[in-house]
């Protein structure tokens, strides 16, 4: 086959459609759409208080996950962008809603993160390269609220913050090891209180996934007022509210909350909004922008980060707890590359390229790696989602390969289909656009995995044997300290999210497949009291990533009347 022309040659050769048709397809009016420069806008979220041209439960709502990653992507990302695509040669109104990509990866190791080859978001260097400006915004209101932590212990500490246990950090969307452990206040008295803290990427800071959950502004000012910073030497939690930091806050953060409109490369809408973390955050797309998209189309598809044991979950757990939506199917993505790893015949390593035996024709080995895609429907089913196996086809596959994963999900009795959206854009997810839409018209049976009122060991227990298949959990005595205070604190309510390795199934990065006979070992758990969730850290979890020897800005240049290369 012939090479693919880059994903910035193709971006770059598309005639954008007006943004202001791009909304009209999505029942929004040049009045609720605030532009930010050419071909992007803001959507003001009055437009959720106009009737709407259908009833929000009469459309369709598409999760994009995928069985367990290689550290490169299986395609989650290019998949949703060519299936929205797709369903609109079939003549329905899909919008895609996805994440904004970190700029830390950008400059990192992945490169940019708007889709690829025909299936693209575009203006794509607007999308890589700050939008507009949330992640700053987040930054901003973030840092803010560090420095009034910094300035009211400086000032007295009338709260009695116990200053060995202040647990907001400051964070940057700039990959920084060098960043990760800092001691703040050195030099005079007037300069502060000298204390040991740290960032973290602005992906990982709490605000951020408190503004892809929050539903209305009222709801982003009263989540921000419950952020903990730090507990008194009684054990009490300090918040937000208590510093009076959570006004300024919000109002930093109100234009953020505004989802971002874009399109894709055949000129349907994209929401791009919010960019939390997929490891110890939720990773999925605001619920804004969800609302919006299903107030204005018959189809909406949007992402959820890594495998369907950890994005899919937290979906269907938190983000729908809070939206209120009900999710209709769930689109599994697999590839042939990521189903020979799970064969275990091959060492993947984050940072480093692929082995190059996997480009050769091997169908036994796409067979050997088959559990793994089994436990991520059968993850989804668990929800009672509908699951469509999405075989993602890259250049190096075989036929045979393909064969192999077709006569397995007709084994199972779940739709599949071959998809070609990368190289072919729409048109070749076709197939695929017609199988979600019959799969979206089965009734749907949709639960959560636990009710609220489970306590919190018991949801982490509950998530850990029903979703990962372990045998059962080993909470560490501060664990289990924690999670007796949050109990006795009141967050007891709050639904959890486990930070793990999502390059397996397990809590152990080497194990592939669907591992059985693990116990998960929950080491600390911490509170996003504001955002809404309790987290179990299971494993080493960076929230401040590096940058590797040759790191992809490197490689980023700019020329003379502006053209930006080397993104992708
Ligand atoms: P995810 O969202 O699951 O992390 P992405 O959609 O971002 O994955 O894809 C990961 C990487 O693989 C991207 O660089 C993307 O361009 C590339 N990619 C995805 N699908 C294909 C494909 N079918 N052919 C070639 N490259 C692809
Ligand atoms: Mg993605």
């Amino acid at each position: 086959s012939e090479p693919l022309p880059t994903d910035l040659e193709i971006a770059r050769a598309a005639t954008l459609r007006p943004l202001t048709d791009v909304a009209a397809d999505l029942g929004v009016r040049p009045e609720h759409l605030e532009p930010y420069g050419r071909d992007v806008a803001k959507i003001d979220l009055a437009v959720l208080d106009e009737p709407s041209t259908r009833h929000p439960s009469s459309a369709t709502y598409v999760v994009v996950t995928a069985m367990t990653p290689t550290p490169l992507g299986e395609g989650k990302t290019t998949v949703s962008v060519g299936l929205a695509q797709a369903l609109q040669r079939l003549g329905q109104r899909a919008t895609v809603a996805l994440r904004q990509p970190s700029m830390g990866p950008t400059f990192g190791i992945k490169g940019g993160a708007a889709g690829g080859g025909h299936s693209q978001v575009v203006p794509m260097e607007r999308l890589n390269l700050h939008l507009t400006g949330d992640f700053h915004a987040v930054t901003a209101a973030h840092n803010l609220l560090a420095a009034m932590v910094d300035n009211h212990v400086h000032h007295g500490n009338a709260l009695g913050l116990d200053v060995r246990n202040i647990t907001w950090r400051r964070v940057l969307d700039v990959n920084d090891r060098a960043l990760r452990n800092v001691v703040v206040g050195l030099g005079a008295r007037q300069d502060g209180v000298a204390r040991e803290t740290g960032f973290d990427i602005t992906a990982a800071s709490e605000v951020m996934v408190l503004l892809s959950l929050a539903t209305s502004l009222r709801d982003l000012r009263e989540r921000l007022g419950r952020i903990v910073v730090g507990y008194t030497t009684e054990g009490r939690g300090v918040t937000a509210e208590d510093l009076h930091a959570a006004g300024a806050m919000a109002a930093l953060l109100a234009d953020a909350l505004k989802p971002n409109l874009l399109q894709t490369l055949e000129g349907g809408p994209a929401i791009i909004h919010c960019g939390p973390f997929g490891n110890i955050a939720t990773g999925t797309s605001s619920v804004t922008a969800d609302l919006v998209a299903m107030r204005g189309s018959d189809v909406t598809i949007t992402e959820a980060g890594f495998g369907a044991d950890m994005g899919a979950e937290r979906f269907f757990d938190v983000k729908c707890r809070v939206s209120g939506l009900r999710p209709d199917v769930a689109v599994v993505v697999a590839t042939v590359r990521a189903l020979k790893v799970h064969s275990g015949a091959y060492a993947v390593r984050a940072g480093t390229p692929l082995p190059e035996g996997l480009r050769r024709e091997a169908p036994d080995e796409v067979e050997a790696g088959l559990p793994n895609l089994r436990k991520h429907i059968e993850i989804v089913r668990r929800f009672g989602v509908q699951p469509v196996v999405a075989l993602n086809a890259f250049p190096d596959d075989h036929e045979s390969e393909h064969a192999v994963v077709r006569r397995f999900c007709n084994r199972l009795g779940v739709r599949s289909a071959v998809t070609r959206h990368v190289a072919e854009g729409g048109a070749g997810a076709l197939e695929l656009a017609q199988v979600v839409m019959e799969a979206a018209h089965e009734p749907s049976t949709f639960e959560f995995l636990y009710p609220l009122d489970l306590p919190l060991e018991q949801k982490i227990e509950a998530i850990a044997t029903q979703v990962y298949g372990a045998d059962g959990i080993d909470v560490s005595p501060a664990a289990a300290r924690a999670l007796a205070d949050y109990e006795r604190l009141g967050y007891g309510g709050l639904p959890v999210v486990i930070a793990k390795t999502h390059l397996s199934i397990s809590s152990d990065p080497t194990l592939r497949g669907a591992p059985r006979g693990w116990r998960l070992p929950v080491r600390e758990v911490r509170a996003a009291v504001g955002a809404g969730y309790v987290y179990a850290i299971c494993g080493d979890m960076r929230t401040m990533p590096g940058l590797p020897s040759s790191p992809n800005a490197e490689r980023i240049d700019i020329d003379e009347d502006g053209t930006v290369t080397g993104l992708s």
